[in-house]
């Protein structure tokens, strides 16, 4: 069955017809986002048209539409960078990819292929490179198109709603892990148990590491138990910083992927000498460090930026494997209103994934 059928076609002009979808759509920051029907996009030389079947809600979406950063989306937007689903259409010159096959859209959208960064692996940092929902329409829709060459198949048999936190939530944190440096054995701390840091510690865990899962809600830290931390800390309760230096004499990496500067400041202060911060989360904010300690310490700070290519398709082999699991809630599209309010009060436990049908 063609999903293009599915679509409603609405005539746009005398005699000429359009295909239609239905997508979430940011008109205005802060505004809620319009559930309406769009022109399907038109393909052109090497994309592919992707039927979603689902696409999880990262706080970045929620950033995106309350235009927290430095760097805006387009306006009007569709959002959404973990879109997974079926490809319905390809474009001339794709070669790689056929129609039936099982492919998500990643953050990185495209890059040019060409610069020092693209050349040597780097990807991510491409000064050319697209966003999906970002800096180009994303997933929050009917259907997708995307370049051939940047999206990341999906191995037969994993559910769509499961593998779709993967795309960023999965391969931002196993990057994060990998630029660490940390090494097995070693204790790392996760600063955030939401959407990134519920995957984030089971990586840590499949990657050989103790881990401490750091959130200020019990139930997130429910969570990091059942998925196997060996040890939790609410923040509100107990000084991290304290007890990861009592417990455990420091961490060798600290990932914090909260979206607030006080995490980020103690995951800081738990590194042990030698350690490295790595920072994923993106409050509007800055870190203030102190210049004494880091250089005495040889502390290391690092900014980590989801993944590439390849990170992504090693990250889902790790669920492919059994290894990583989602915590996801299902919801349908019409409901992304309600789903950025719970995120917005950190209600949601996991992955809250917007489907399709
Ligand atoms: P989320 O809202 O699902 O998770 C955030 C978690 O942090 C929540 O569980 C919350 O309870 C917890 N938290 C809040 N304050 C805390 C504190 N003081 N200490 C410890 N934990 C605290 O969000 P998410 O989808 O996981 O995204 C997290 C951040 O990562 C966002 O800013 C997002 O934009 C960013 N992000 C970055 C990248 C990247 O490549 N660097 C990729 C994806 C997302
Ligand atoms: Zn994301
Ligand atoms: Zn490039």
């Amino acid at each position: 069955m063609s999903a293009a059928n599915q679509g409603s076609t609405v005539k746009v002009k005398a005699g000429q017809e359009v295909k239609t979808m239905k997508a979430a759509v940011v008109n205005e920051f802060n505004q809620k986002l319009e559930i309406k029907n769009v022109p399907v996009p038109e393909l052109e030389y090497g994309e592919i048209l992707v039927k979603i079947k689902a696409c999880g809600v990262c706080h970045t979406d929620l950033h995106a539409a309350h235009g927290d950063w430095p760097v805006k989306p387009k306006l009007p937007l569709i959002p959404g960078h973990e879109g997974v689903g079926i490809i319905e259409k390809v474009a001339e010159g794709v070669t790689s990819l056929k129609v039936g096959d099982r492919v998500g859209i990643p953050w990185l959208y495209s890059a040019c292929g060409e610069c020092e960064y693209c050349l040597t692996g780097r990807e991510t940092l491409c000064p050319k490179q697209l966003n999906a929902g970002y800096s180009i329409d994303g997933a929050y829709a009917e259907y997708c198109k995307a370049p051939a060459q940047y999206v990341v198949k999906i191995p037969e048999g994993l559910d769509f709603a499961e593998i779709s936190p993967i795309f960023c939530a999965g391969v931002t944190t196993y990057k994060a892990l990998k630029v660490s440096e940390a090494k097995p054995g070693d204790w790392v701390a996760i600063y955030g148990i939401g959407g990134l840091g519920h995957v984030a510690l089971q990586y840590a865990k499949a990657m050989g590491f103790n881990v401490v899962a750091v959130d200020i809600q019990d139930d997130k830290l429910d969570l990091a138990k059942e998925l196997g931390a060996d040890l939790t800390i609410n923040g509100l309760k107990t000084d991290p910083i304290e007890d990861i230096q009592n417990k455990v004499g420091g961490v060798q990496a600290a990932i914090s992927v909260a979206v607030t500067k006080k995490a980020f400041e103690q995951a800081y202060k738990s590194v042990k000498r030698g350690g490295t911060l790595v920072a994923v989360g993106l409050p509007n904010a800055e870190l203030p460090i102190p210049i004494f300690d880091t250089v005495l310490n040889g502390v290391t700070v690092k900014g980590s930026i989801v993944g590439t290519r390849k990170d992504l398709q090693e990250a889902i082999q790790f669920a492919a494997e059994g290894k990583v699991r989602t915590n996801i809630e299902t919801k349908p599209l019409d409901n992304i209103n309600e789903v950025f309010e719970r995120l917005d009060k950190g209600e949601i436990n996991g992955r809250v994934v917007l489907t399709m049908e």
